[in-house]
């Protein structure tokens, strides 16, 4: 390709690389970034041409140089995916990445602008690092404002929402309400070819994500909210299955996976979401989040007429004094009969747990791996609490926060405040919790390899547990 032949104004980047995160990297399922491509379309619709570096795939930020140096954009804007849970956790090394691109960019005379939870929440911190501008929040609206005054010769410093190195007090901009306004993602900047195969090879299916929702009106005290706050914006259904049919016609994806916090908490949204897609012939496999209180028998029957394959619920805890704790709203029954009705619906269920929050003693631990046992989850995924700013639990906890206030990357696990046990006892229990699922989960569905394994898995829960009665038995 000719680099002199291209022209663009925009080059969009995010700094969430499944390369630098082992875990994920291991689980390889890529999903491009959302945030990202409705960030793109939007300034897109405003006039700006855009280009995308979309370091999901990337094997590192040099990938990003080359973009630079290809497309020369006046403006370089690494824009997160605040759609992908893992941005609000300020890994370091995606952060060391950033900062990376951010020189990158700079050094090539690139305006830089900065948008997403870590941007927000330090956002003093990337403006040391080189960063002419962060928008903080949603960015869309700030991003285009910003754009129009700049491309106008005039100073930005008065737009809302966002900071730079002059603005002595930011504000945050309202969120966009009316959803449906909003162009769909710009699909054609990724290489959706790349994606299909390295889903295909590894997986069988081709999934796509998508959301329906932005932000959560829930007060779980640990749960940071950087981009949205406690406001809930919903698109309709009609604009949701108009996508779907879209993508479906455009891609044909096996499988959606609807990123949104909790899809469908407005009354009958997935009742009429089914509906729609059924009319139009459009029902994809997906999956999805839900709180455990708003599963019943009718929004069960719904998810599974929708297609719904698989719901994640985050169970957290199976003991009622911790979810009280985390002011999490909901019961350890409602927990018991949402498992109950997804699974009747032939809808598999995930469980999110979560150990070492404050006051979780080897009693409450217990009470989950019961939990887990009794509800039969068909997959479950660990973390440990992690203080997020701006979050009650952080409040609660900075005090007690070490050096390390971060974690590298998602299979850190590291308690960076003084938690109930320490990080080591967490580690086993991770391990002591798979290997007892993962002994049921043969039981219930035989497979070769699951066999083979039982003997590694029994002796593996069989020696976490001896260790971390040891545990137990030094901290009391
Ligand atoms: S329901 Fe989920 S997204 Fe909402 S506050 Fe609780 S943990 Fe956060």
């Amino acid at each position: 390709m000719n680099a002199e032949l291209i022209v663009t104004d925009i080059l969009f980047g995010q700094s969430y690389y499944l390369r630098f995160d082992p875990k994920l990297w291991e689980a390889m399922q890529p999903y491009p970034p959302l945030g990202t491509l409705y960030a793109a379309s939007y300034v897109r619709e405003h006039g700006y041409t855009v280009a995308l570096f979309d370091a999901m795939l990337a094997e590192s930020e040099d990938e990003w140089g080359i973009l630079l140096d290809e497309h020369k954009p006046q403006y370089a804007i690494i824009y997160e995916d605040n759609f992908n849970y893992l941005s609000k956790m300020c890994l370091l090394r995606m952060r060391e990445a950033a900062f990376r691109m951010i020189q990158m960019a700079k050094s090539r005379g690139a305006i830089v602008i900065l948008c997403g939870a870590d941007a927000t929440d330090h956002y003093s911190e990337y403006l040391d690092k080189g960063a002419d501008y962060c928008l903080l929040g949603e960015g869309e609206e700030t991003l285009v404002e910003l754009l129009g005054k700049l491309s106008a010769g005039k100073e930005a410093g008065q737009v809302i929402g966002l900071a730079s190195p002059t603005t002595l007090r930011p504000s945050r901009r309202p969120d966009i309400s009316d959803l449906d306004k909003l162009p769909f993602p710009a699909w054609d900047l990724v290489d959706v070819e790349k994606y299909r195969s390295v889903w295909l090879k590894r997986h069988g299916y081709f999934s796509m994500n998508m959301v329906t929702t932005r932000g959560c009106p829930y007060h779980c005290n640990w749960c940071a909210k950087p981009i949205w706050g406690q406001r809930y914006n919903s698109r309709s259904p009609e604009n949701v299955a108009a996508e779907v049919k879209w993508l479906k016609e455009n891609f044909a994806p096996d499988h959606i996976w609807f990123a949104d916090d909790i899809l469908g908490l407005k009354p009958n949204w997935i009742e009429k979401f089914a509906m729609l897609l059924n009319a139009a012939d459009v029902v994809i496999p997906f999956k999805c989040l839900q709180r455990a209180d708003l599963v019943n028998e009718k929004t069960a029957a719904a998810l599974a007429n929708a297609g719904c394959k698989t719901v994640w619920i985050g169970a957290e805890s199976g003991s009622q004094k911790i979810l009280d704790a985390m002011d999490k709203g909901d019961h350890v029954e409602d927990i018991y009969r949402a498992a109950k009705l997804l699974h009747d619906n032939g809808i598999e269920v995930g469980f999110f747990l979560q150990f070492g929050y404050p006051g979780e003693m080897w009693d409450d631990v217990r009470k989950t791996l019961k939990m887990v046992r009794e509800c039969a989850p068909d997959d479950i995924g660990i973390s440990v609490s992690y203080p997020l700013p701006g979050t009650k639990f952080f409040e609660r906890v900075k005090l007690e926060l070490g050096e390390k206030q971060n974690w590298v990357d998602s299979d850190d696990l590291a308690m960076l405040y003084r938690g109930p046990f320490p990080t080591e006892f967490y580690r086993v229990l991770h391990g002591r919790v798979h290997y007892e699922f993962r002994s049921w989960k043969v039981l219930r569905r035989p497979s070769l390899r699951g066999l083979l394994n039982i003997p590694r898995n029994i002796l593996g829960l069989a020696v976490s547990e001896l260790r971390l009665r040891k545990y137990v038995r030094t901290v009391a």
